[in-house]
């Protein structure tokens, strides 16, 4: 069992836990992505593993009938296995979750796996229609000639402004300059995407911005933010727009927790009141 102190950024260890979460956050009109926490295999065998975990999950959103959809980790699924290993276990989950009509995002790690991760985006994408979605980070030199190619494929693109810490040859340092490429992109998003624009971020700026670039260029998209992040936001928001909140589940829930923790003051506090019970 998750301690309390996880329980707020992360819905359980099993499946069963994340789609409980999940029936809350529906009840709300809120929909949920789940992503099976674990990253860096550096085998086979943990890879195929997790990767199998997802076929279960799949059958377990089609058999509950949730509103919900999953969101897969590249180096989860064997990036760093080898590329072949990662293509191979990706397109058996998008293949799979297809016929159950159940969508799939690929998120983005560092920097050196953009192409990789673009690559097998673009192949899915262009298999099944859609169904398949890929996230673009902000902070990265490359994006906007990346948006470019991504204008035209179908499938879903989520844009945020990077959690990692690529270096200053490929990377935006300065955090005004990733806001300023974030609202350029966003703006590029809805003026040449036919949809399927996410929104992937905590900003109430940026979805300001996205508010008015909708009513500017008619353009639909979803907001997406983490589970335990700005909740009160996500359900108000929810009532004019379609939200989805990523829900990580999974036993590897320590370094997860660890990191929302440690990125902002009112989490690490919110963590050391559940440690003193107050
Ligand atoms: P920040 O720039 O961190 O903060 C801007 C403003 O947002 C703050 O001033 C505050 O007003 C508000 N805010 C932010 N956090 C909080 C908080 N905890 N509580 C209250 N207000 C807050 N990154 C990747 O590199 N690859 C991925 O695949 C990826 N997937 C993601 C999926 C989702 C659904 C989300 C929401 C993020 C994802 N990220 C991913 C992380 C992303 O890159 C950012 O690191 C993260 O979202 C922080 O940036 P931000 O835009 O939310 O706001």
């Amino acid at each position: 069992m998750i301690p309390p102190i996880a329980s707020k950024f992360v819905a359980g260890e099993s499946p069963a836990e994340a789609l409980e979460h999940t029936r809350d956050l529906n009840d709300r009109n809120v929909k949920s992505i789940l992503n099976l926490l674990g990253e860096h295999y550096h085998e086979r065998a943990p890879a195929d593993e997790d990767a199998e975990a997802y076929l279960r999950l799949v059958d377990d959103i089609e058999t509950s009938e949730a509103d919900a959809c999953v969101s897969v980790k590249p180096s989860q699924v064997g990036l760093d296995v080898g590329t072949e290993v990662f293509h191979e276990n990706v397109e058996r989950i998008v293949d799979y979750a297809a016929d159950r009509d159940v969508f799939v995002w690929i998120d983005m790690e560092d920097h050196d796996t953009t192409d990789a991760t673009l690559d097998i985006f673009e192949k899915l994408s262009r298999k099944h229609e859609g169904g398949v979605g890929v996230c673009v980070q902000a902070n990265l030199k490359r994006t906007d000639d990346d948006l470019e190619r991504l204008a035209d494929l179908p499938g879903k693109v989520r844009l945020v402004k990077g959690a990692y810490d690529p270096p200053a040859e490929v990377a935006l340092k300065e955090k005004s300059a990733v806001n300023a490429a974030y609202e350029r992109q966003l703006e590029y998003m809805f003026e040449h995407f036919d949809g399927g624009i996410a929104v992937g971020s905590h900003d109430p700026r940026m979805i300001d911005r996205a508010e008015e670039f909708h009513e500017e260029y008619g353009t639909d998209f979803e907001i997406q933010m983490l589970m335990g992040v700005r909740e009160d936001a996500q359900y108000d928001l929810a009532a004019e727009y379609e939200v989805w909140q990523y829900v990580p589940y999974g036993d590897k829930w320590l370094s997860y927790f660890y990191r929302r923790a440690m990125e902002r003051k009112e989490n690490l506090l919110f963590a050391v009141r559940a440690v003193l019970g107050r």
